[in-house]
């Protein structure tokens, strides 16, 4: 039995709604996102609501051991693709029809949220009832509140039309976002696993996690977090501080994740980080931009604990350009000599299959890949992740075709040329189901589906994979995430010239259109 701090206890019999907020993922991953806290955490702090934890592959909450079909309402986080197979494996071990269309109002109505539910959700229409696009906290109050007016929410889901970020399939939507961090969730009681098997331990540790900021306006063409969540929201640091110091109190521990979507990004990062270490905590992160690593920075990190650093130099420098990531090879040496100076190790991450790229670049990315090989003294000091990319809805790469056969030829030659123990790189075969299930429409239900019976051959997925057009009308155009399609085509046809365009934060606006003019800051 997992013992956990900070869970939350109510008696579901005195509350008005019991919510089953579920991961379909495993329980690390689940602990190590911070939308995962903020949604206990939000929900609980309500009187009337009791929300409880459903992880994969279990079935029944972690708090009262309760079926998935005795909730009001089930929630889902989607942040992969590749868990929807698990949504539905969750649904019906958990009593809950799989299908919207089988359920009737004594079922659970059944919600999502999430990058996945926010980008394109249409995959998983048979399925889910309505979902939720953008940041969560916006929109849940007057959510629930809502639901609570309802005599049949099932039957009346047009009554949710009116709340923004509501989306119920074929009405079109606009995402919401919080505009000032100051209105952001921040949870104070995150629950924290008192275990010490790492099968349950969370990404960063025994860490509480602390959002120093959300959205990147960087720009990088292939990400899809850079482009919905715009424009970049910064939490002032006298309340970071004042956040860290209460999580301390409330969880024990005193080493911090700090989270973001571009955490060195944050403009006041070095500030933060001593003031952090000068409090005794320990600091930990995710990927670190390269251009804002500086030596105090890491300085600073190294003494407070940190063992890790990682960067994603993506590829060559010629597709750095295509991809608008404008960082020389001289840049990732730089930084990582720095690193191995600090004694800290690092991850690197590369992506193959970039737009444009070409077998001369698979050459030059082979040799960038040995020569930072041979920086570390230790060969263990250094991890490299190689990726294949995959296209994603409302990047200007959404309209790039996933070739599947030239990525198996790829990976197989990378991996006859790289054979060393922490090299890692993933199957080609998996980021092909994930590339039909993030671009495709609402077909592929009958598919998902018939994985819960077996295995769906790769074949079938290949037949799936969509090929979309400038032209088209995409599954995703009735989503409206902020940056505007016109934007995105620009982007695609700069990126196919290796035109670069400028961080909007340092050489200004050039109106992508995630910003009205009250919510610009720069
Ligand atoms: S810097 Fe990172 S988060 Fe920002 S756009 Fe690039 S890949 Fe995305
Ligand atoms: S609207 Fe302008 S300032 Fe806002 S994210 Fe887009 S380019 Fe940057």
């Amino acid at each position: 039995m997992l013992r956990e701090h900070n869970v939350v206890i109510k008696d579901p019999r005195r509350v008005d709604l019991r919510f089953a907020s579920c991961y379909p993922n495993l329980y690390r991953s689940a602990m190590s996102s911070l939308g995962f806290h903020i949604i206990y955490d939000f929900l609980n702090s309500r009187e009337d609501v009791y929300c409880e934890r459903a992880v994969y592959p279990y079935f029944r909450t972690l708090e009262s051991s309760s079926p998935l079909k005795d909730f009001d309402i089930v929630g889902f986080s989607l942040q992969y693709e590749q868990d929807y197979f698990h949504v539905l494996e969750m649904l019906q071990e958990g009593g809950v029809p799989i299908r919207k269309s089988e359920r009737t109002s004594e079922d659970p109505l059944v919600i999502a949220g999430g990058p996945c539910a926010s980008s394109n959700p249409s995959p998983m229409t048979d399925f889910i009832d309505i979902f939720l696009v953008g940041e969560a906290e916006v929109m849940l109050d007057q959510f629930l509140d809502t639901y609570l007016q309802l005599d049949n929410p099932r039957e009346e889901l047009d009554a949710f039309l009116d709340i923004k970020g509501v989306y119920v399939p074929d009405n079109p939507v606009e995402m919401v976002i919080v505009e000032n961090m100051r209105d952001a969730w921040h949870p104070i009681k995150q629950v924290i696993p008192e275990t010490d098997d790492k099968d349950f331990i969370p990404a960063f540790g025994r860490a509480f996690l602390l959002e120093v900021s959300r959205g990147c306006t960087r720009g990088c063409r292939f990400c899809m977090a850079g482009c919905m969540y715009r424009p970049r929201r910064e939490a002032p640091l006298k309340d970071l501080l004042e956040i860290a110091e209460k999580c301390r109190q409330a969880t024990g521990l005193d080493r911090v994740a700090l989270i973001g979507a571009a955490v060195s990004d944050y403009s006041k990062i070095e500030e933060l980080c001593l003031e952090l270490y000068e409090r005794d905590f320990q600091i930990t992160t995710p990927s670190l931009r390269i251009e804002s690593i500086s030596d105090e920075l890491l300085t600073t990190l190294k003494e407070s604990g940190l063992k890790t650093i990682t960067i994603a130099p993506e590829s060559t420098c010629r597709i750095r350009k295509v991809a608008n990531k404008p960082i020389t090879n001289d840049d990732i040496i730089t930084i990582m000599n720095k690193a191995f100076n600090y004694d800290l190790n690092v991850k690197l991450y590369f992506m193959l299959g970039l737009p444009t790229e070409t077998s001369e670049d698979l050459d030059n990315l082979l040799k960038l890949i040995k020569n930072l090989e041979e920086i570390p003294e230790r060969r263990s000091a250094l991890r490299i992740s190689i990726n294949p990319f995959i296209p994603k809805p409302h990047t200007p790469f959404q309209w790039v075709d996933f070739d599947f056969k030239e990525m198996k030829k790829d990976v197989k030659f990378l991996k006859s040329e790289l054979k060393r123990s922490n090299l890692k790189i993933d199957s080609p075969r998996m980021a092909l189901i994930q590339y039909v299930l993030s671009m495709g429409t609402a077909d592929l239900g009958s598919t998902i589906l018939k994985s819960l019976k077996s295995k769906v051959p790769i074949r079938e997925w290949e037949k799936l994979a969509p090929k979309w057009d400038m032209d088209d009308e995409l599954p995703w155009d009735n989503i409206h995430v902020g940056v505007r399609k016109d934007y995105l085509k620009e982007e695609y046809l700069k990126a196919l010239n290796g035109v670069l365009t400028p961080w909007c934060e340092i050489f200004g606006c050039y109106d992508c259109g995630a910003c009205d003019k009250s919510t610009k800051s720069y």
